[in-house]
């Protein structure tokens, strides 16, 4: 150990598998209610540090755990989750408890009803601890943007924990829920999984109903689930996915057993790695770790194939384009009149819409709001805005190709490992050069996982993503699996 990790303060927990939890409650040993209790009493104790809760959902959840318990005690079948603690990204309403989406323009808001996939956990089982913090309307990489404070990462409190999802993936890290919801608009599932160590997916988009989610980029938003393990995570995703008839967008797909597919070997799986994203401006123990992971799924009899996707380049302007034009459009509802915050000293009605807003809103918000109008307005939409949406479909097309002759692409989740806090807030295009190998997926609509890909020497985590072509989570799970099966 070298003396900079002895100074480190670290809240990395031993995760509880859904496996163990689920036997133990099931057999009568473990109670849903003192299991609840226990993730109260480890919240109240990290949470001053770490930053993770914005709102608990105490009585709701502790009205589930007796329901579970109830249910066992019956001896009756028990739904895929029972009794798993799960925290919820505060973008994701959940009926009566608060929704700020990290964003004091939304103080106040308690929305009437629940997000499909909050609701379907809940079905299944799951207790809902509360709504964990992320960057303001889920834009950021570093979770610095929440109006509500940064979240510190576990694995060492001077870093930040990823964004936008940071609470989800810290909450995972540090044992604070044994799994999260999160949202993935351009990386916000992946990168901050790899950044705190944990497991993070993007199911293709559709895959799982939107309905409930605060709109940050409409037809890039997906909602998706953080785990301590794959299996955990594809079990989760099998609960939450599937046709919604309140998303329109939501696929009709069958959903398949994805924590089965997970078990299924690897062999014989053609792998492919994509030159561009072992290029300039890669951190060398990032490489050296992702190195080390795709030798493993090697080891494990897939067959790499090297290849090339020239695209890449352009996506994090086409992202930035797309993502911020929809978000100024979404974005328009909040004017102090139906939700949350509204500015008290205004004469007339125009003016207390813009100090709502002015007062309302921080300041990525603001860039990304200003920068959207100015890509769709009258004599720039067609420069801009059209050129980004033709350079995105030709992006998908060029994923499409690849994936005609590989089952995954893997490919490191983010250029660095976690960095400092404050490091790149003064910087806006440092920040979102950290998105570089998670927005090409966002845009082509794929599927993927993150699987921890051992560290740096320091012992921050490298995230490995493996990418499949939309709908095949089943191949992401299962080389991910792989990773994860070789404890690198
Ligand atoms: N970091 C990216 C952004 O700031 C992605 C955010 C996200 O996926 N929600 O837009």
């Amino acid at each position: 150990m070298s003396s900079e990790s002895k100074t480190v303060e670290s809240y990395v927990a031993k995760p509880r598998t859904l496996a163990d939890l689920r036997a133990g409650i099931t057999a009568g040993t473990t109670k849903a209610a003192d299991l609840a209790a226990s993730y109260y009493d480890r919240i109240a104790e990290v949470n001053p540090r770490l930053n993770v809760y914005l709102s608990l959902t105490r009585e709701r959840a502790l009205a589930q755990a007796a329901r579970v318990d109830e249910t066992a005690a019956k001896g009756d079948p028990l739904p895929p989750l029972a009794g798993i603690p799960v925290g919820i990204k505060d973008v994701l309403v959940m009926e009566g408890a608060p929704a700020t989406a990290g964003s004091r323009i939304l103080e106040g808001y308690r929305p009437p009803y629940d997000a499909t996939a909050v609701a379907r956990l809940e079905a299944a089982g799951a207790v809902l601890l509360g709504k964990v913090n992320c960057d303001e309307f889920a834009m950021g990489s570093s979770n610095e943007n929440s109006a509500y404070g940064p979240v510190r990462n576990p694995v060492d409190t001077e870093r930040v924990p990823g964004g936008s999802s940071g609470g989800s993936a810290a909450a995972v890290a540090a044992n604070m829920a044994v799994a999260t919801l999160g949202t993935d608009t351009g990386g916000s599932i992946r990168q901050p999984a790899s950044f705190c160590g944990v497991v993070g997916v993007l199911p293709t988009y559709g895959r799982v109903s939107r309905y409930g989610l605060i709109a940050f980029a409409s037809s890039l938003d997906r909602v998706g689930p953080f785990a301590a393990n794959v299996r955990d995570a594809a079990t989760l995703l099998g609960v939450i996915a599937g046709l919604d008839p309140r998303d329109a967008t939501s696929s009709s797909a069958p959903v398949p057993d994805y924590a089965a597919e997970s078990d299924k070997p690897v062999e014989g799986l053609r792998i492919g790695i994509p030159a561009e994203y072992f290029a300039d401006g890669l951190d060398s123990e990032v490489r050296a770790a992702i190195e080390r992971g795709i030798a493993a799924l090697q080891a494990a009899g897939c067959t790499l194939k090297p290849i090339s996707l020239p695209l890449t380049k352009y996506a994090v302007p086409v992202y930035y384009l797309v993502a911020t034009a929809e978000a100024s459009a979404n974005l328009a509802r909040f004017d102090g009149v139906r939700y949350g915050y509204r500015s008290p000293s205004s004469d007339t009605l125009s003016a207390m819409y813009s100090n709502s807003r002015d007062e309302g809103f921080g300041a990525e918000v603001k860039r990304r709001i200003m920068l959207g109008t100015y890509a769709l307005s009258a004599g720039y939409y067609d420069a801009y805005y059209l050129k980004a949406q033709q350079v995105r479909r030709l992006l998908a097309e060029e994923y499409l190709r690849a994936f005609a002759d590989v089952d995954a692409i893997v490919t490191p989740t983010a250029p660095t490992p976690a960095f400092k806090l404050g490091e790149k807030t003064g910087d806006p295009l440092a920040m979102y050069l950290a998105d570089i190998y998670t927005v090409t997926a966002s845009l082509a609509g794929i599927c993927g996982v993150t699987v921890p890909s051992g560290t740096t020497a320091a012992g921050l985590p490298v995230g490995m993503q493996v990418l499949a072509a939309h709908l095949n989570e089943s191949a992401a799970f299962r080389v991910a699996r792989a990773v994860e099966a070789a404890k690198l």
